[in-house]
């Protein structure tokens, strides 16, 4: 692997400690980092280059996924760490950064690649990728990339300002935005499962699909997270990035070996495809949602207006539910629903697909109850694959019984999402990062829905905590003849309910 300098802003941050040095640490024990390689951590703060070190060796101990005490190995990790201070509005922060830079390439005795790694806030995007370009960090060096943390803007026009200020630095093919959803091994793996199962390749259709459900939900609340979440909501929080590329991950239908292009234009195309929403139908199609007090796990938990930091008067939503369309060969006709929230029942993100009934039910051939056939994706936090069939019950001889094919997944020693897109994105490799082109027709998708929030055209449902969220997401399903399936509900639907169903 070539020479490559990580310029890391935002290394006294949050993020940089829980994920950045673990999965940079990891990729180190799995000999997946070049031998030439440097990281300059940068901050506001002076902080001497020992004690930045010891920083970044604690926050291995208390986060990495294996050996973070293992002193010989972190010892030699850590050697390759070094700090600058840099405040992104200050011109000549970066002049010196760019020697120092030189300075530690210069021992590498062949080109360098730079990766730009901006973990701060998204209003030093712009600033920061302009200095890059002004002060000259971005030439006389191998590749050059820049990888950028969510949020991508704040609505359609602010994504495009953003975009636009991007491009007059880094060409689209060195940015890597980063939505973490997409480094999670079971996203990465329905592409694979796509690509090389003709069984699924077979089912993967309007002709067999009745629905499919997407969830993303949450127990945690609106934590310390106040003042951006307040601002932001589950749209733009979840909705518009990794709801809205899990669907895109599901739905496009991959050649074999597709390459890197190939995914982002199926990925497109499917954005395009989406049957556009208008404001007047947000009210029908979007279910907006705040959590009230309730209980979770047992223990009482404040309302969201309760949260400190949170007006008594915020109209903001915890929750979203949507139905959506797309309008191709192969999904015309099949809804998808996708939720997600916060303080519901359980922490989970699941895809769920139901299967058609295929077999006519008519008064010659007795009515026997069956469940749909499921097959269920678990993104997270476990990772497994369930197949819901329906088999004889060896207790009730002619009754069917729903029975589970599983495959699950040891998750332990799994590599986490940061450390697969670290990797790609020093390998070059963008196959799950968000093109601008998906981010941008996100942006377009949820628009009229942003609007219709803000001017309070569709009503909140406050809906208690602990509880899968508010019942008007409920009726979005029953009034296509359809439920939201939940574990409990696999595990429990007896053929009695089932029969209630069909009746
Ligand atoms: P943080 O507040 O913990 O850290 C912010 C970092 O930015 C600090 O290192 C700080 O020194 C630096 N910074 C702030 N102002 C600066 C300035 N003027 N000049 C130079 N440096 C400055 O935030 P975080 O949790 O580490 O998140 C970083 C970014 O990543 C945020 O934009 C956040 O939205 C995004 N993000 C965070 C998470 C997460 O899990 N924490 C997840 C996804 C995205």
């Amino acid at each position: 692997m070539e020479p490559t300098t990580i310029v890391l802003f935002g290394a006294t941050g949050d993020l940089a400690k829980r994920k950045i040095y673990p999965a940079l640490y990891n990729l180190f024990l799995d000999r997946k980092l070049p031998s030439d390689f440097t990281l300059v951590g940068l901050g506001r703060r002076e902080v001497p280059v020992d004690v930045f070190r010891a920083n970044v060796e604690r926050s291995l101990r208390e986060f990495s996924r294996r050996e973070g005490s293992n002193s010989a190995a972190v010892s030699q990790f850590v050697q390759s760490f070094y700090y600058q201070v840099l405040d992104v509005g200050h011109s000549e922060d970066y002049d010196r950064l760019l020697r120092f830079v030189k300075e530690r390439e210069a021992g590498y005795g062949a080109v360098a690649n730079r990766l730009f790694y901006l973990s701060v806030g998204p209003e030093f995007f712009g600033p920061i990728a302009e200095n890059i370009k002004a002060s000259g960090l971005g030439s006389d060096c191998g590749w050059k990339r820049l990888v950028i943390e969510k949020p991508f803007g704040y609505d359609l026009a602010s994504a495009r300002a953003l975009n636009a200020k991007l491009s007059e630095s880094f060409a689209e093919d060195e940015i890597y935005r980063i939505d973490h959803y997409l480094g999670k091994p079971m996203v990465q793996k329905l592409e694979v499962l796509q690509q090389n199962n003709p069984v699924l390749q077979a089912l993967w259709t309007n002709r067999y699909i009745a629905n499919v459900q997407i969830t993303a939900s949450e127990t945690v609340g609106v934590e310390q997270r106040a003042a951006y979440y307040d601002q932001s909501g589950a749209i733009r929080d979840m909705f518009q990035n990794h709801m809205l590329q899990l669907l895109m991950m599901l739905t496009s239908q991959l050649p074999t070996n597709s390459s890197a292009e190939q995914v982002r234009f199926k990925k497109r195309k499917v954005m395009e495809a989406l049957e556009p929403l208008h404001r007047q139908q947000v009210g029908t199609q979007i279910i907006r949602g705040q959590y009230a007090e309730g209980n979770l796990k047992g223990q009482p938990v404040a309302g969201y207006t309760e949260e400190p930091g949170i007006a008594a008067t915020s109209m903001n939503d915890t929750y979203i539910a949507a139905k959506l369309q797309i309008d191709d060969y192969f999904w015309r006709g099949v809804p998808f629903y996708i939720r997600t929230g916060k303080r519901l029942q359980e922490k989970a993100t699941r895809i769920v697909i139901e299967f058609k009934e295929p077999l006519q039910q008519s008064a010659k051939h007795p009515l026997v109850p069956k469940t749909p056939n499921l097959l269920i994706f678990d993104i997270g936090p476990d990772e497994g694959i369930t197949l819901q069939l329906n088999a004889r019950d060896p207790k009730d001889k002619g009754a069917i019984k729903p029975i589970h094919i599983n495959f699950h997944e040891q998750t332990e020693d799994m590599p986490e999402a940061y450390e697969s897109l670290i990797r790609d994105a020093i390998a070059g490799d963008p196959t799950f990062f968000a093109h601008w082109d998906e981010v941008e027709l996100s942006w377009q998708w949820v628009q009229p829905i942003l609007e219709a929030f803000a001017a309070n055209e569709v009503p909140l449902h406050r809906y208690e905590a602990g509880t899968w969220g508010p019942a008007a997401a409920d009726e979005l399903l029953a009034a296509d003849g359809f439920r939201w399936w939940q574990d409990e509900q696999q595990e429990q639907l007896a053929p009695a309910a089932a029969a209630a169903q069909l009746a």
